[in-house]
């Protein structure tokens, strides 16, 4: 009892001490300059301590002090945006406090439930006729491509026991004259891929998954329930599922999936993606507010909205790209991005997507150049791709891989208010419905498709690399826009590293219990909390993955020779190992 004084004393001076002490390290760490102040500092304050507090209680301090400078280094070390990815089997999540008006999230997250499962049904029959009323043109885009590729493999994905764990609401906000809703749904399927003609494509087991569906619906909107009736919400008339490229009742003509009469599902991103881009997503929502005045919207401007577009004229380009098909992108694209790209068409080898879906699709800036306006879109693309060489398939990229590319479009200042969406396949001028022709010419009313005075038109399709010299060089012109540098996710080099160090073990198709030993092994050595990176091994696991690479050109070599460096690390490097490795060196070191 008589030390009580001493005890406190001591506890009061760590307190005072201890702050200073780590804020003056971690500066030093980050700046990496060597001025002798911050030695001489350390040096005084343990003189002060061994000086002010009595022997033992000064060695006790100091030892205190040492512990605590080394837990704090470990568990910055440790801090990662890995350790926010879930793992999904032990994954429990909760609906985040939202507040938006209209939102009821009882009814919400029952719709989203019934969505998910017939979404599978529909992914899996290759046919989204079912689905097509509730879907956004873009989502559609996103699926289609993918069936088109997966006919020509002669694949198909069998999804058996879909099993909805829980479905939590993450985000809820206006964006313009739209309601958007970000939610987690966490499920089990059985996931198998099967080719019949190609064999080596098979893939898939067991998946548990965490990933984000997002909804977009017009502010203040009096809900038809879209997801347990496939009556059309303006007239009743009983839908037809075949519905194609566009959601249009065959009886009233109205576009169903406009938001204009429940939620409508316009994105679905894998965790790792949702949880990396969120910085981007954020920058991107405040640009919406800032943009919105140049880019007055003839419905109102909605960043959700100019991203869905993108995606679906992005996706027209990949595909007329692999069908050999320019036609297919014609009256999206300007004349110059068109002579451009099937120029680019001819002088390619030709090859198709094994996989290909956009991992991110985010609107960064904005700007008036003469008389058009412009808005700039970073578009992640994740994709493999394949050759079939005299009915042999040739397997071009060894792992799934991911590239950013920055999308421009172009609209007149002065843009007149379109009839129809050009994007939906109708004339932006007379509102008459297109046939899939390359005609640049309305077959009623004769205006050009891909006038820039109506829809916002593809003009341009850049890396990040060029954006960053169009971004410097057209500074000025910018009503605002998101720096470059943001355009990679939060991940910093060692994340990079280690996303794809796990996708090299996952390679040969199997990951083993002394694999998942490695891959923790890796973990720990490179400062790691083991315990918070699970979700990330569990995605290695089953295959959700895909290789990730910065812009930054140093930053690559560094990722490539930790790869390298892991691969040897069991002294043998099996063919898929270095198969990764060659893909990976070609696609982001060349
Ligand atoms: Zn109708
Ligand atoms: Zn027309």
């Amino acid at each position: 009892m008589r030390n009580t004084p001493v005890i406190a004393f001591v506890l009061l001076t760590c307190i005072a001490v201890f702050m200073p002490l780590v804020a003056e390290a971690r500066m030093g760490g980050a700046g990496g300059g060597g001025d002798s102040g911050g030695g001489d500092g350390i040096g005084a304050l343990i003189f002060y301590i061994l000086m002010m507090i009595p022997f033992p209680w000064n060695l006790v301090v100091i030892a205190i002090l040492i512990v605590a400078f080394y837990i704090g280094k470990k568990k910055a070390k440790q801090r990662s945006i890995l350790n926010s990815i879930p793992d999904p089997t032990k994954f429990s999540g909760k609906d985040n406090a939202v507040q938006l008006p209209g939102l009821d999230p009882e009814s919400f997250t029952q719709k989203v439930k019934t969505a998910f499962v017939e979404l599978q049904q529909a992914w899996a029959a290759k046919d989204m006729g079912k689905v097509r009323r509730y879907i956004s043109d873009g989502m559609y885009q996103r699926l289609n491509i993918q069936f088109k590729m997966m006919d020509m493999l002669k694949q198909r994905n069998e999804l058996t026991k879909i099993e909805v764990k829980g479905v939590y609401i993450d985000k809820a906000y206006q964006d313009g004259v739209n309601d958007v809703v970000h939610v987690a749904v966490h499920a089990v399927i059985t996931d198998k891929f099967i080719s019949d003609e190609f064999k080596q494509l098979a893939s898939g087991g067991r998946e548990e998954f965490v990933e984000y569906w997002s909804f977009i619906r017009k502010s203040g909107v009096a809900e038809r329930d879209m997801y347990h009736s496939v009556n059309c919400p303006n007239c009743g008339g009983e839908l037809p599922l075949d519905g194609g490229e566009v959601s249009k009742c065959p009886y009233c003509g109205t576009i169903t999936n406009s938001g204009a009469y429940d939620w409508v599902l316009a994105e679905i991103t894998q965790v790792d993606d949702y949880k990396s881009t969120n910085l981007l997503q954020d920058l991107s929502r405040n640009l919406g507010d800032r943009i919105a005045g140049l880019a007055e919207d003839y419905e109102g401007f909605s960043v959700q909205h100019i991203e869905d577009i993108t995606s679906n004229g992005f996706l027209q380009i990949e595909t007329a790209r692999v069908l050999r098909k320019p036609e297919i992108m014609r009256r999206f694209v300007s004349n110059e991005l068109y002579d451009r790209l099937t120029q680019e068409f001819e002088n390619t080898a030709a090859f198709l997507y094994n996989r290909i879906f956009l991992t991110d699709v985010t609107l960064i800036g904005g700007l008036t150049d003469g008389n058009i306006n412009k808005l700039t879109v970073s578009v992640k693309m994740a994709y493999q791709r394949v050759q079939i060489n005299n009915g042999s398939l040739v397997i071009l990229d060894a792992s799934v891989s991911t590239q950013t590319r920055i999308v421009i479009l172009s609209r007149d200042a002065k843009a007149q208010q379109p009839k129809a969406s050009l994007y939906a396949h109708q004339c932006p001028s007379c509102g008459g419905t297109l046939g899939d022709t390359t005609d640049l010419q309305c077959p009623y009313c004769g205006s050009t498709l891909n006038s820039t005075m109506y829809e916002w038109i593809i003009s341009d399709v850049m890396d990040v690399s060029n954006y960053t010299a169009y971004y410097k060089n057209n500074y000025n012109l910018f009503t605002a826009g998101i720096k470059p540098s943001k355009i990679d996710g939060l991940y910093k080099v060692r994340d990079y590293a280690f996303n794809n160090v796990l996708i090299m073990i996952a390679a040969d198709g199997k990951f083993t219990d002394e694999e998942i030993e490695f891959a923790n092994q890796i973990a720990k050595k490179w400062g790691y909390n083991t315990d918070k990176i699970q979700g990330m091994i569990e995605m290695a696991r089953t295959g959700q993955l895909a290789i990730k690479m910065p812009e930054d050109v140093k930053d690559r070599e560094k990722i490539y020779k930790l790869m390298e460096k892991a691969a040897h690390v069991d002294n043998h490097l099996d063919a898929s190992e270095q198969a990764l490795l060659d893909q990976v060196k070609r696609e982001y070191l060349s």
